[in-house]
C-alpha cells in the first residue's frame, strides 16, 4: 500500500511537470501573439483622408493613448493567462492524481493478489516439507530404528514428495497462460488425451469413463484444454465412489461449443459452490477425508485457462447427486 500511495504520487508529479510545460509554453504563445497585436500600430495613412484633418497634438494624444491601452490590455492579458494556469493546474493537479490511481490500481491488484499467491503456495509447499523433516529427525534421532522403520519413513516420505511434485506441476499450469496459442483444435482429440492421462487412476477405483464427443472443433489451445478436461476428470475421479460412471459429452448452441463432465459423485454443498473456483478453496468434507487429497488448486487454474481462452466453465451440483461440470467455447466455424 505504501508502495502503491508513493508510486502514484511519483506519477502523479510526472503528469504535473507535463501540464506545467504544457501551460507555460501555451501562455507563452498567447502572451506573444496578443501583446503584438495589441501593440500594432495602424498603417501610416490607415486614417486616409481624415488623418490629415488631425492636429499633431491630437495625432499624439491618440497615439499615446493606444499605447496606455495597449499597455493595460497586455497586463490584463498577462493576469487572464496567471489565472487561467492556477485554475488549469491546480484543476489538472488534481485530475493528474485521480489518473495516477486508476492507472496503478490494476497493477496495485495484480501485485497483492500475487503475493498472496506466493504465500498461499509457499503455506502450501511448507506442510509436506515439515511433515518430511519431522519423519527423517525421528528415525534418524533412534538408536533402534529397525530396516522395517525405515522402509515406512521413506515410504511416507514418497507421499509427500508425490504430493509436492502434483503441486508444483499444477503451479506451472498456472503460468502458462501466457504461452496460450487460440486455434482451429479438435475437441475430442483434447478429451482424448485428458482421459488418457486419468485412466490408471480411474481404473483403481473402477470408475467407468463413457465419452461421447464428437468431432466438433473449438477456437482452443489442445494442450491447455488437455489440461483443463484433466483437471476436472481427477476431481470427478477424486470425489466419486468406486464403481460409479464419468460421463463427458458435447452439445453447441449458437457460436459455442459447450463440453460437459458429469460424475456421480458425492456433488458440493451451496454455500461451496460460489467458492470452488478460488484459489486453494476446498470445501471443509475435502479436507477431513484422506482419500480426497488436494490442494484446491485445480479449478482456479481450470477458470483461468479457460477464462485465456475466451472461454467459461460453470458447473451445477447438489449433494449426493453428482456434479456437472460445463466448459463454454468459441466454436470454429
Ligand atoms: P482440490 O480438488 O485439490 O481440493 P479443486 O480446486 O480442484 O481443489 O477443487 C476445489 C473443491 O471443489 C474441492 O476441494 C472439492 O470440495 C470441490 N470439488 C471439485 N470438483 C468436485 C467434484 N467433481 N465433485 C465434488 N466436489 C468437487
Amino acid at each position: 500500500m505504501k508502495l502503491f500511495q508513493s508510486a502514484t504520487l511519483r506519477l502523479t508529479a510526472w503528469y504535473m511537470l507535463i501540464l506545467t510545460v504544457l501551460c507555460l509554453l501555451f501562455s507563452t504563445i498567447v502572451y506573444n501573439i496578443g501583446s503584438t497585436e495589441l501593440n500594432r500600430q495602424p498603417p501610416k495613412g490607415g486614417f486616409g483622408r481624415y488623418e490629415a484633418t488631425l492636429g499633431d497634438d491630437l495625432q499624439d494624444y491618440i497615439a499615446k493613448e493606444r499605447e496606455t491601452r495597449a499597455e493595460e490590455a497586455s497586463h490584463r492579458l498577462l493576469i487572464n493567462l496567471f489565472m487561467f494556469n492556477v485554475l488549469a493546474l491546480s484543476t489538472g493537479g488534481l485530475c493528474a492524481y485521480l489518473l495516477a490511481r486508476h492507472t496503478l490500481r490494476p497493477i496495485a491488484q495484480a501485485m497483492e493478489s500475487q503475493a498472496r499467491f506466493s504465500s498461499d503456495a509457499a503455506h502450501e509447499l511448507r506442510t509436506p516439507l515439515s511433515v518430511m523433516q519431522s519423519e527423517i529427525e525421528v528415525a534418524l534421532r533412534s538408536k533402534t530404528t529397525s530396516k522395517h522403520d525405515l522402509q515406512a519413513t521413506l515410504t511416507s516420505n514418497l507421499e509427500e514428495v508425490a504430493r509436492l511434485q502434483a503441486l508444483t506441476s499444477r503451479l506451472l499450469l498456472l503460468s502458462q497462460t501466457e504461452k496460450i496459442t487460440v486455434e482451429p483444435t479438435r475437441v475430442d482429440e483434447a478429451v482424448t488425451d485428458a482421459v488418457n492421462n486419468v485412466v490408471s487412476s480411474a481404473q483403481k477405483k473402477h470408475i467407468a469413463i463413457e465419452n461421447s464427443v464428437d468431432k466438433t472443433r473449438a477456437l482452443a489451445d489442445q494442450a491447455v484444454l488437455a489440461d483443463i478436461v484433466t483437471i476436472l476428470l481427477d476431481n470427478a475421479i477424486k470425489y466419486s465412489p468406486k464403481k460409479s460412471t464419468i460421463r463427458i459429452s458435447n452439445t453447441a448452441k449458437g457460436k459455442t461449443v459447450r463440453l460437459h463432465i458429469s460424475d456421480e459423485g458425492r456433488g458440493i454443498h451451496k454455500h461451496d459452490l460460489a467458492h470452488i473456483f478460488d484459489r486453494f478453496y476446498r470445501a471443509d468434507t475435502s479436507r477431513t477425508k484422506d482419500e480426497t487429497e488436494g490442494h484446491g488448486l485445480g479449478l482456479s487454474i481450470a477458470k483461468r485457462l479457460v477464462t485465456a481462452m475466451n472461454g467459461t466453465i460453470q458447473v451445477q451440483s447438489a449433494p449426493g447427486k453428482g456434479s456437472t461440470f460445463t466448459l463454454r467455447l468459441p466454436l470454429d466455424k
